[in-house]
């Protein structure tokens, strides 16, 4: 029969008495089985008792209650902070679990002077007797293997799924697989460190990240770390990266736009506050350019912006730090970097420790915006460390719960109901595509988990035709019924001309013979073209999209040479708002465009067209 080896170390020598009292605790746990004690006596735990039972710690020494306050000290200084893990998995049903529940470690006014003293004046066998109530039980194992940011531990039989474990030499590490006798974890920081044989505990929290308006105009790491040279800060609120989506009963439709002051995607793909727009493209397609002027484009929209960049270039992301600090855009915005630099873990935690950022101003009531930029480098980083997990490689070796990990992240993103203050998170992931792949295994779970992409293509980004967006492939499943009437109306048969421009360009390069009804629809449709046409970073205010598009749908730029449309459509619109000011103020407020405006917007086309084209002829 086995032998059950149970170890008690305690800072004095027991009375017989106490070793009795423990003795009728440990074996009343394990009837029935050859129960071995062993005892120990250490100076150095101060006080109180550790009893050792299998992977099991309880632990109610006072050493441990000092180690606790050093360690909620050293952790408020690296920002992690840990929050109660919700009993997810229920664990095994047996005598021990049962018995034994997991209590918060003991709050710090219990951890005087004159408790200390009066814990190790008491008896020893009242704290076993209360050892449910006051001990501090962790489950403890042992490293077996750590290298590439992944250590498999023994023991830690209770562990749960994403529970924050604590290893000997102050490592986190984050639980992400749980096999028979075998738990595999993800090291957060300080990997280099970690050997095999250290001892790790689990905590019964999970990671956490700073919160607040403390972090606006920072660039921060996914463990809320400043990494922008700024100083540190002290927040004194935190978040739990992981969070459960708001429920259906907790939101509402999406009823207000989110304007992203591009015309192309306002117009035609409009983005609701609440809605998952996905952007997808190859590379240098000019992605992360719609991301960053939509951020320029809530300026002055109290909407707070956060963008997470995964597995980015240092110098991608720091370039788009200076576009937003020279814009004056860092004051409502936070950057979450993961760079490529770093290790797959903080990848891996980036978006949702950006998440967690965002749903603290969303349940405060606020608009957020957060890119994910991008989820196809999130998901490597993911098949790297289910890899090194041994977790079994499924299409395209990423590992079978890579569908859940986009789709936990991506239902975060609501528009929370006006009982619970109305605030919303918009969230606009990224996804890279593969010689314009997009069947390929990510792009398919992200478009079917968003509600409606951008699809940008090399050949009209190469084209000159920017931003590159295909029109046909593009849509928005909500966002169109949070725009106004007026922009419903100019943009309505915009996609079908488009379209029907596109297919009539086909036939048109052959050089037939063409009627000319078709060369008309030709001749609108490159002016259309042009119009849509938009450089980085000068977002248009939506009013002025309808006037341009209002103006072009009307055929009222047929005079105007198509290699000078960009040019006209720059200058007229600063002459419209400063000349027809009281046009655009209507327009602003009533949302719609009546007879008389639509009467003065065409004057106002056909006087600044003639001093446009006379100023040509000076030329
Ligand atoms: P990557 O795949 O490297 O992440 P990306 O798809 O995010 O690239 P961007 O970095 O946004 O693409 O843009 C690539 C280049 O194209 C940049 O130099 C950018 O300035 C330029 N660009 C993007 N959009 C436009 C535009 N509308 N007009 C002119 N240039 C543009
Ligand atoms: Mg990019």
């Amino acid at each position: 029969m086995m032998v059950r080896a149970i170890e008690v170390t305690s800072a004095t020598e027991l009375s017989s008495a106490q070793i009795k009292k423990i003795e009728k605790v440990f074996l009343s746990k394990h009837k029935g089985e050859n129960v071995e004690f062993v005892y120990k006596i250490d100076k150095e735990l101060i006080g109180g008792i550790l009893v050792v039972d299998g992977d099991k710690y309880y632990d109610g020494t006072v050493r441990s209650q000092i180690d606790k306050i050093n360690t909620d000290f050293k952790m408020s200084e690296v920002y992690v902070q840990a929050a109660t893990v919700p009993k997810r998995r229920k664990s095994k049903p047996s005598a021990d679990s049962a018995s034994v529940k997991k209590t918060p470690a003991a709050a710090p006014e219990q951890l005087n002077a004159e408790n200390i003293k009066a814990q190790t004046e008491k008896e020893l066998s009242d704290i076993v007797s209360r050892y449910n109530k006051s001990f501090d039980v962790r489950h403890a194992g042992s490293v077996e293997f750590c290298g590439d940011g992944v250590i498999m531990c023994n023991g830690l039989s209770a562990a749960e799924y994403g529970e924050m474990l604590q290893i000997e030499n102050g490592a986190q590490a984050i639980v992400l697989s749980l096999s028979d006798g075998n738990v595999g974890a993800i090291v957060l920081d300080d990997e280099d460190s970690v050997s095999a044989h250290m001892l790790v505990k689990t905590t019964g929290m999970i990671v956490s990240v700073p919160v607040g308006d403390k972090l606006l105009g920072r660039v921060v790491n996914p463990l809320g770390k400043p990494v922008d040279g700024l100083g540190e800060f002290t927040s004194d609120k935190y978040r739990p990266i992981e969070a459960l989506a708001p429920a259906i009963k907790d939101r509402d439709k999406v009823n207000t736009p989110m304007l992203t002051g591009l015309l192309a995607v306002d117009s035609m793909i409009p983005i609701g506050k609440g809605q998952r727009e996905l952007i997808i493209g190859d590379r240098q397609t000019g992605k992360t350019s719609i991301a960053v002027d939509t951020i320029l484009n809530q300026k002055g929209k109290g909407v707070i912006c956060i963008y997470v960049a995964i597995g980015q270039k240092s110098s991608t992301v720091s370039s788009i730090v200076n576009t937003l600090t020279e814009r004056g855009a860092m004051e409502y915005t936070v950057i979450v970097s993961a760079t490529a630099r770093d290790s797959a873990p903080l990848q891996y935690i980036a978006p949702y420790a950006g998440c967690a950022i965002a749903e603290e101003f969303m349940y405060a009531g606020k608009d957020v915006l957060i890119v994910y930029d991008d989820l196809s480098k999130h998901a490597v980083a993911y098949r790297a460390m289910s890899l090194l997990l041994k977790r079994p490689p499924g299409r395209e070796a990423y590992p079978g719960d890579i569908f859940y990990l986009h789709s936990r992240l991506l239902e975060r993103a609501a528009k929370l109901s006006p009982e619970l203050g109305g605030g919303s998170i918009t969230a606009l992931p990224i996804v890279e595509t593969l010689a314009g792949d997009i069947s390929a295994y990510i792009p398919t779970n992200i478009i079917s988990i968003t509600d409606g992409q951008i699809y940008l293509e090399s050949e009209l980004f190469n084209a000159g035709i920017r931003p590159a967006i295909n029109v046909g492939l593009s849509v928005s499943r909500v966002g169109g019924s949070a725009q106004t009437k007026a922009m419903r109306k100019v943009s309505g048969k915009l996609r079908l001309d488009l379209s029907q421009y596109r297919e009539l360009a086909v036939f048109a390069q052959f050089g037939a013979d063409l009627d000319d009804a078709t060369a008309r629809l030709l001749e609108q449709g490159k002016r259309t073209t042009e119009i849509i046409k938009q450089d980085v970073h000068s977002p248009m205010s939506v009013e002025q999209q309808i006037i341009l598009l209002y103006v072009t749908t009307k055929q009222l730029l047929k005079d105007i040479p198509v290699a000078r449309i960009a040019e006209f459509k720059d200058k007229f619109i600063k002459f419209f708002d400063i000349d027809y000011a009281d046009v655009v103020k209507e327009l602003r407020e009533c949302g719609e465009i009546t007879m008389d405006m639509g009467i003065r917007i065409e004057d106002a086309v056909n006087e600044f067209a003639l001093y446009f084209l006379k100023d040509e002829a000076h030329e």
